[in-house]
Order: C-alpha cells, then sequence, then structure tokens
C-alpha cells in the first residue's frame, strides 16, 4: 500500500499514473511540470492557520513565482489575493479572477498607463519611490484614490545570502531607504502631504535571507508606521503590508521553516503589527508553491566523459535557469526513475545530470551521486513549483514544457487537467506575428 502523505512516494505514484495516461512519452512528451493541487490547499491552510483570525489580513500570492493563470486562480478559490508586478501579471491576476480590491501592485517602474490602469480598477499599489507619488499625483489630480495606496519602504537591514535576492541592503533599488540622510524626514513629509496614504510595504528579501533578518526588516516598518501616524496626529497608516520571502527548504521533504515559526519571530520582533491597529497584507510566493510542484524530463543518451558518467536529459536550462547558472545558489534535488515512473533502487554513482541545450554549463547537477541512469530512465526534480517552469528561458528555441494540475482522491487515483499546454517549437512567428510555417519532423508543413 503506497503512502500518499509521504512526500517522495506521493510524487512517485503521480510520475507513475502520468506515464500510464501518456502525458509523458518518450516519443512525444520529454519534460512536463506538475502542481500538486491536493498540496496547495494544505498550504494555503497553514499559513492562514499562522496568522490570529482576529486580525484582518490578505495573503497576497506573489505571481512571479508561479503565474499560471489556472494556478492562480485556484489560490484565489482558496481565499488568496495576489502580488503582482507588472501589467503582465496584472493581467493574469484579473484574467484569473481576483476582484481589483484583492491585487497589490508592487513594482519599481510602474509606468503612467499602469498606474492609471490600477488606478482605475481599485488595485492596491505600493508607490516604489517619490517621482511615482508624484506620477499618482497627477493622475489623481485631486480625486480620493478607489485604491489602497501605500509606500515600499527599504529598511536597510542588510542582506542574506544571495546578493540577488537581497532587497533590503543599505543600497538597493527597491524602495525609499529610511535610513538615509534626510529620507525619513521626506516620507513622512509625503504621508503629511497625502492623507490618502495609508499603507507601509517592506520586501525584505527572498531565499537566502535569514528570518530573523525579515522580521527585523517588517519591525522597521511597523515603527515607521507608528511614528508617521504620531508625528501627523491621526490614524493615518493604518495597514503593514510585510512581503513574502520565506525561504524554502531544498535539502529534503521536510517543510521547515513554517510560517508559524515565522508569525513567532515577527511576534518578537514587531509586535505591534499584532495589536490590531493595522491590517496586514502578506506577499509569500515560492513557500506557497515550491514544494507542490515537480518538472519530470526523460534521458534521452548516456556516456562517460573523462570517467565520469553522464546523463543526457531533456530538463535543462529551459526549466532550470537559475539552477544552471547559479547553481551554488540553487541546488535541486533530482531522483532517478525507470521508465515506467518506478524508483531506480540501485547502488549510487556519481554522475553529470546534464540538460539538452547547447553549451557546456547546462548541468542540473555535477558529480551527483544517483542509481546509474540509462536510456528511457525518468529524472524528477522536486521542489520546482515556484519559479521554475513558469519562468522559460528560451535558449536553443526549446518550448515550454507542458505543466498540469494534480489531484489524488481517496482511492489513489489521479487526475490530471492541463494547466499550460507545451509550445510547439515548429510553429513559426513571422515579423506581421502570425504563424507563417510549421516544417516539423516527418517532413508536414502547415500553414
Ligand atoms: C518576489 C517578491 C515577493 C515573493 O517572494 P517569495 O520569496 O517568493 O516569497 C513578494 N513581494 C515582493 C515585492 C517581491 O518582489
Amino acid at each position: 500500500m503506497t503512502d500518499l502523505t509521504d512526500a517522495t512516494e506521493r510524487r512517485e505514484h503521480i510520475l507513475r499514473a502520468a506515464v500510464r495516461q501518456g502525458l509523458l512519452d518518450p516519443g512525444r512528451s520529454l519534460l512536463a511540470g506538475f502542481v500538486d493541487l491536493d498540496g496547495v490547499a494544505r498550504t494555503v491552510g497553514a499559513l492562514r492557520a499562522a496568522f490570529p483570525g482576529s486580525l484582518s489580513v490578505l495573503h497576497a500570492f506573489a505571481a512571479k513565482a508561479n503565474s499560471l493563470v489556472p494556478v492562480l486562480a485556484e489560490l484565489r478559490e482558496h481565499g488568496m489575493g495576489c502580488e503582482v508586478a507588472t501589467g503582465g501579471e496584472l493581467a493574469r491576476a484579473l484574467a484569473a479572477g481576483f476582484p481589483p480590491e484583492r491585487i497589490v501592485f508592487d513594482s519599481p517602474a510602474k509606468t503612467r498607463a499602469e498606474l492609471e490602469w490600477a488606478l482605475e480598477l481599485g488595485v492596491a499599489i505600493n508607490a516604489d519611490n517619490f517621482q511615482e507619488l508624484d506620477r499618482i499625483d497627477s493622475i489623481l489630480a485631486g480625486r480620493d484614490p478607489a485604491s489602497r495606496i501605500g509606500v515600499r519602504v527599504n529598511p536597510q537591514v542588510g542582506g542574506g545570502t544571495i546578493a540577488a535576492m537581497s532587497t533590503a541592503t543599505r543600497t538597493s533599488k527597491f524602495g525609499i531607504p529610511l535610513s538615509d540622510p534626510d529620507s525619513r524626514r521626506e516620507v513622512l513629509r509625503a504621508f503629511r502631504d497625502r492623507p490618502w496614504l495609508t499603507w507601509v510595504h517592506t520586501h525584505a528579501g527572498s531565499q537566502g535571507c535569514p528570518l530573523d533578518l525579515m522580521a527585523r526588516g517588517v519591525a522597521e516598518a511597523v515603527a515607521f508606521a507608528d511614528e508617521v501616524n504620531r508625528v501627523l496626529g491621526r490614524r493615518q497608516v493604518t495597514g503593514i503590508d510585510i512581503g513574502g520571502g520565506l525561504p524554502v527548504n531544498f535539502a529534503d521533504d521536510e517543510v521547515t521553516p513554517g510560517f508559524g515559526t515565522y508569525v513567532d519571530l515577527l511576534r518578537a520582533h514587531a509586535p505591534d503589527l499584532f495589536s490590531g491597529r493595522y491590517g496586514i497584507v502578506t506577499e509569500f510566493g515560492r513557500a506557497v508553491l515550491a514544494k507542490n510542484g515537480f518538472t519530470a524530463a526523460y534521458v534521452e543518451y548516456t556516456k562517460t566523459a573523462g570517467g565520469r558518467p553522464i546523463a543526457l536529459t531533456h530538463a535543462g536550462v529551459q526549466v532550470a535557469t537559475r539552477t544552471v547558472f547559479a547553481p551554488e545558489a540553487w541546488p535541486l534535488r533530482i531522483t532517478a526513475h525507470a521508465p515506467d515512473g518506478g524508483a531506480k533502487h540501485g547502488s549510487p554513482v556519481r554522475q553529470d545530470i546534464a540538460g539538452p541545450a547547447c553549451f557546456a554549463g547546462d548541468l542540473l547537477a555535477r558529480d551527483r551521486a544517483l542509481p546509474l541512469l540509462e536510456p528511457g530512465d525518468l529524472v524528477v526534480l522536486p521542489d520546482t513549483g515556484a519559479y521554475y517552469f513558469s519562468t522559460p528561458f528560451h535558449y536553443n528555441s526549446l518550448p515550454e514544457p507542458a505543466v498540469y494540475g494534480v489531484r489524488v482522491d481517496g482511492d489513489g487515483r489521479v487526475d490530471f487537467t492541463l494547466v499550460r499546454p507545451a509550445q510547439d517549437p515548429y510553429e513559426l512567428t513571422g515579423p506581421d506575428g502570425r504563424t507563417v510555417l510549421a516544417p516539423r519532423p516527418g517532413g508536414l508543413v502547415r500553414h
């Protein structure tokens, strides 16, 4: 009997079903992504349970972590909101059915047209800088906005182990720095001059940032909100958007740290956040989706070079871009499977797991001890539900793989729904934006 609460066995069970149902096929479908929708429901439940029910909290999923519209719609059905950072993400959130007031628009480079659109819809906005505030003034032209509007502050508490993920450094490009000379006074003045400015936003960083650092960043934002209200002598700031950034454990199946651990730290560092004086928005992305998705790909060939076994697979830089370009920062687990999806149990052999792209660095893992892979086997990349298959890299004209939503019922039956069709690499688009030619293996040409 398969224990489908065990994450490893659950992935294997789903993989076997995917092969049986033809979603993975060595001839036609070499690579696919899977989102465990039962797992997503559980994770959202854990997130909601971590915050006291007495507070007004909107959990806005960071769309960039997985921007597939059916996945966003699923999160909406679980009561989440959506954080977007471009016009394209805003379009996806609207297509997924989020009501405008449950969408939060963060971006350091919002255009005038994007701001006009968001203000017209009533989408919440976090302004990144003084020039953006001036632009909002000019669009509002004295009217009261329908949108909740806040300012993103940079608490300048420092960075984590991955520089590219650290947004609260002294010189970060995000938000208005709170400790630069005169800066704090200027933001205070911005609040004084704009009674509709009612939220304070911060997002101290993502993967690689210590929880303690993130919690200190939030504490700075809360302290600043208290200061605005004290100095202005009115309760102008009514909400704090604490951002996302809860890191994910990529080493094994344990879900750690949990949302509760972070909330405990927030209570310790920023007790006023829980005073009931402020509404709260969160913007978690990776922690909601990463462990609820995996990628699977066939091994096409194997070889040995310089004494090292190498498996050439169909998953590489096109789906694991960060892992390939920054392997130290973004290591992924890999599991080895037989052609039917069953786990391989041979004794571990150190081998390179390579992708299909034409550059030497296209490796998912170097010198990784796994049962020796053979042509026709499958490799699985767990923990790829966020920032992997929904953020493709189009090197070598490699297509985006199909992605399936997965549900497993009480009898172990696996139900797949397509959440994104595979891109057709043979469909070429002409300069007029229309399909002009589709030469493909077998010599077929379609118009
Ligand atoms: C990327 C981002 C998030 C989500 O970060 P995760 O690490 O995926 O939780 C939230 N807020 C903002 C402003 C972001 O840029």
